[in-house]
């Protein structure tokens, strides 16, 4: 090969090159760049960079050479020139690199962008009491209750406040100086003792609720009837007085379809919160129950005393403003307790409320999976 021959490739894959060199101007990347962007502000150094890379080029600045592997085509066009015109190796290293440089930028404002628009959406969100909240945010706001179930906190009674108590205040004030008290009556129906309980509640105009066994509500259905038509709320004790936390999850999940059962016949809607048998929680009974679980603060253990006047103290004595209170109306005993346990903690100044009346004057929002023992104020 004459040396005249290997000039004019040499020459023809120079002009190859500064034509490619046009094609990869940065000028010609630019302009896309800068549409995808119009929010952002213009950077001076974005357009400065590409060109003292260009300025660099025509001075045919040194550069690693090793770096030529990044484009290995170009590389084999130059091999043959690589003694003759070393300078060619610069200006396609030059330019490579310029490239490289461009588009890593171009990777990492793509990748700053996302967080910049999340500011922007997020930011009427911080604004103190607004209705309108931007979808987006209602979206987070709601799958922050959502994922509680899932990463359940102690199993101790307390009432968990929802992440937006802020929104709730203003229904929290009227019970602010209120000494609220919830009893709760647990394993009834009892078809001696409960219509006796129904009685002095209504002659003391006391709302109580009672979380009944599906299997006790099969036996005595008209009291439970008449438990509600009284307005009290009667909830789910569970099918059987199962322990959920040894049962198998289809054991868990039958309780809860068993129950529905029931009170879909009897009452014609299912409950709306459960309290677990021993108050034993687990995971699985927090998902499957899949219900607010009603704990308690204030135990007389009345059914092991079975005496009214020890019921009587041990409830008087362990009240507390948001306390619940657990007895149960199967004892006769717990029955005769209840006008002295009435009488004394009204003249403390306690209003009674059922459960879902408690929580709702405390502000809270039950949630699904979550144990409450007490709502304080
Ligand atoms: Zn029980």
């Amino acid at each position: 090969m004459s040396k005249k021959s290997t000039k004019k490739r040499a020459n023809r894959a120079k002009t190859k090159k500064k034509k490619l060199e046009m094609k990869a101007t940065p000028e010609s990347i630019l302009p896309p760049k800068l549409k995808s962007e119009p929010e952002a502000k213009p950077e001076p150094e974005l357009i400065p960079q590409p060109a003292q890379l260009i300025d660099l080029d025509e001075k045919s600045v040194a550069e690693p050479l090793e770096n030529l592997e990044r484009a290995p085509k170009m590389s084999l066009k130059l091999h043959a020139l690589n003694v003759r015109l070393p300078w060619l190796k610069v200006v396609a290293l030059v330019l490579l690199t310029a490239l490289v440089v461009v588009g890593v930028e171009e990777v990492l404002r793509h990748n700053t962008n996302p967080p910049a628009s999340v500011q922007v959406d997020s930011a009427p969100g911080e604004l103190p009491a607004v209705t309108e909240v931007p979808t987006g945010v209602e979206l987070a706001t709601n799958t922050t209750p959502a994922e509680q179930p899932e990463s359940p906190n102690t199993e101790t009674p307390k009432p968990e406040a929802p992440a937006t108590t802020t929104e709730n205040k203003p229904s929290v004030q009227p019970s602010q100086g209120r000494k609220l008290i919830a009893l709760t009556f647990d394993d009834g129906p009892s078809a001696a003792q409960t219509p006796r309980l129904l009685q002095i509640l209504k002659e003391k105009d006391v709302k109580a609720t009672f979380f009944v066994l599906g299997n006790m509500a099969q036996k005595s259905p008209g009291v439970i009837r008449q438990a509600e038509a009284d307005g009290h709320e009667v909830e789910s004790h569970t099918m059987t007085h199962a322990n959920l936390k040894r049962s198998t999850v289809e054991g868990i999940k039958w309780e809860v379809a068993a129950i529905n059962g029931v009170f879909t016949e009897i009452l014609g809607h299912t409950p709306s919160l459960t309290r677990p048998p021993y108050g034993n929680v687990s995971n699985e009974v927090r998902t499957y129950v899949n219900q607010p679980l009603i704990l308690w603060t204030v135990d007389p253990e009345d059914w092991k005393y079975k005496d009214a006047a020890a019921v009587r103290s041990k409830v008087v004595n362990g009240a507390f403003d948001g306390a619940i209170i657990l007895m149960h109306d199967i004892y006769a005993t717990t029955v005769d307790a209840v006008p002295g346990i009435i009488d004394e903690l009204r003249a403390a100044g306690y209003e009674f409320m059922t459960i879902s009346e408690l929580a709702a004057a405390r502000g809270v929002q039950l949630q699904n999976g979550v144990t409450y023992g007490s709502f304080r104020p």
